[in-house]
């Protein structure tokens, strides 16, 4: 009697719980692409980041706990291009069927899509190019779309809520692009050092043109003689601006502020967290 009382609440209890639909848990290779799954998932969406904004988005360890939390999720969303191969490797751990994964990276077109023979001499140049791609906020509404679609796929019954977010994403995406592009006008075809080649999607996007980076191939340590022939390009360009990723080492930075004056700002190329205003924010 006991045991069909329990079953008997059971059952009423299931038959309440659906208005409440559980939220539908989505991994983000990156806070940038979290922070968009958020915004376009609303309160339908859980979200969490593998990456973190101050860690370097090449090299993140694959740890079990990312494997655990990814095989409760339904949806994983990759950065694509060869940058987060940590992503499969995180994926292939977490042994989920049920697990949807989309490529983020769908529809960009790639900057510095290497042309001729590429060696280990090279560094991490990646084949299908630069995929530091976030970072033009045009590239956004790209990465907004891919989400939409995946979160369609996994969560049909939503599908208005989230095309609507995706509608409200693309109006807000072209208000802060206008308003970013008019304010950095002023420095409109200036000259810049960057640390890694994290920014070119950035620099296209405003205007601004890379003169060197502190390393000589993307993940290639700068060597003494590269540092000398940049002390004569920023000299000779008169270039006022280094951008450093925050997780790299300040000594080459230092060193070329000490010879030549050059002002060093250190950002992160990610955004904070993933709640739906990081992104937008992180450009301000
Ligand atoms: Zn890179």
């Amino acid at each position: 009697m006991m045991k069909h009382m329990a079953l008997l609440i059971a059952v009423t209890l299931t038959d309440v719980i659906p208005s409440y639909a559980a939220p539908v848990k989505v991994a983000a290779a990156l806070p940038d692409i979290g922070s968009i799954a958020s915004y376009i998932g609303g309160d339908k969406v859980e979200v969490f980041s593998i990456g973190k904004n101050n860690s370097n988005p090449h090299a993140v360890e694959v740890i079990p706990s990312y494997m655990i939390k990814v095989s409760r999720a339904a949806i994983y969303l990759k950065v694509g291009l060869a940058l987060d191969q940590w992503s499969d490797a995180i994926i292939d751990g977490a042994r989920s069927s049920s697990l949807l994964t989309a490529d983020c990276s769908n529809g960009i077109s790639p900057l510095q899509k290497p042309t001729g023979k590429m060696d280990a001499s090279m560094g991490d140049i990646h084949p299908d190019g630069n995929p530091h791609y976030w970072l033009d906020p045009a590239n956004g509404i790209i990465i907004a779309n891919n989400v939409t679609v995946a979160l369609k796929k996994a969560d049909p019954s939503n599908s208005l809520y989230y095309d609507k977010n995706y509608e409200h994403f693309k109006e807000d995406a072209g208000k802060h692009i206008a308003d970013w592009k008019s304010r950095l006008a002023k420095i409109s075809g200036q000259k810049v050092i960057t640390y890694h080649s994290s920014w070119i999607y950035l620099t296209t996007a405003f205007n601004l043109a890379i003169a060197g980076t502190v390393e000589p191939w993307p993940g290639i340590p700068p060597t003494a003689k590269h540092l000398a022939e940049l002390v004569e390009i920023i000299k000779r360009d008169a270039i006022s601006i280094l951008l450093q990723e925050s997780y790299f080492p300040d000594d080459a930075p230092k060193f070329l502020a000490r010879q030549t004056g050059i002002k060093i700002f250190k950002f992160s190329p990610s955004c904070t967290d993933v709640k739906s205003d990081s992104y937008f924010r992180h450009f301000e």
